[in-house]
């Protein structure tokens, strides 16, 4: 599904990613995880086409087709979903409009028939009723004058309405009580399927006792240092960092 291979970037000139390679094949979850300024987010951000974040060598491929060659709008369309650590507010745009601004716009693309009205109210609403959003928080503007929790659950509503191939979360488990973080994991684990994997990139362990990964990565200095599985997580957590990328 996702192909990274040999991944350098920079930002600001400055070299970020060091050739970076890592698969993901349908059904799995993996885990990266890493000290602050490793370049997680930036791995996030070169997957989302985000400017400023220049690739300067190596390859990414999903589902066969060259990623990076893609605009940001092709990108979504093709099933890649990239959840941040800061979800963007919209002023002007209720969130029922974007949402269905984004699932038609994913639709068309894929030449299938667009949302009706009741179809798409029923996919919203059976989506926010299971994840705790309401109806009146759906109606106003995205993000706006939301609390951190209710935009992590805002964005889990949006991820379950958009049903991606392949989600991207950067630490979306941050600032999290552990309500909220149970939110984001159900809407995580309710994703699950042979068709579909999930990259979480997490600072903490935390969100792992939830979202159980597959494979866990550790990326320090632009470069994934070591791999494992869901054991691998409970290891960082006990010895740290430095331990690991000694
Ligand atoms: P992480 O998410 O692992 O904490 P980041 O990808 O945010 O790491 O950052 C990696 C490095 O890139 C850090 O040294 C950071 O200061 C630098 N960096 C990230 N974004 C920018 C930017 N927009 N401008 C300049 N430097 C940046
Ligand atoms: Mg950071
Ligand atoms: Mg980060």
């Amino acid at each position: 599904m996702l192909i990274i291979s040999d991944l350098h970037a920079e930002v600001d000139g400055k070299p970020i990613l060091k050739g970076l390679s890592l698969t993901v094949n349908p059904g799995e979850v993996h885990a990266i995880m890493g000290p602050n300024g490793a370049g997680k987010s930036t791995l996030g951000y070169v997957l989302s086409g985000r400017a400023g974040y220049e690739v300067t060598g190596g390859s990414v491929t999903f589902e066969g087709r060259d990623l990076l060659d893609m605009e940001a709008h092709e990108r979504a369309a093709a099933g890649l979903f990239l959840g941040f650590q800061y979800p963007v507010e919209i002023p002007g745009v209720s969130n029922l409009n974007f949402l269905r601004t984004a699932l038609n716009a994913q639709r068309k693309l894929r030449g299938e028939a667009e949302a009706s009205g009741a179809e798409f109210m029923k996919l919203v609403k059976g989506h926010a009723e299971d994840l705790g959003l309401s109806m009146d928080m759906l109606k106003r503007p995205v993000n706006v004058g939301f609390s951190g929790g209710e935009k992590k659950r805002n964005e889990m509503v949006q991820m379950a309405v958009i049903a991606p191939r392949l989600a991207v979360l950067d630490e979306t488990d941050s600032g999290l009580d552990i309500d909220a973080l149970r939110v984001v994991s159900d809407g995580i684990n309710r994703l699950r399927s042979p068709e579909r994997a999930t990259l979480l990139i997490t600072h903490y362990q935390r969100l792992l006792d939830y979202v159980v990964p597959d494979f866990v990565h550790v990326l320090v200095a632009g470069r994934i240092v070591r791999s494992g599985g869901a054991e691998l997580a409970h290891e960082l957590e006990r010895e740290g960092y430095g331990a690991i990328a000694a």
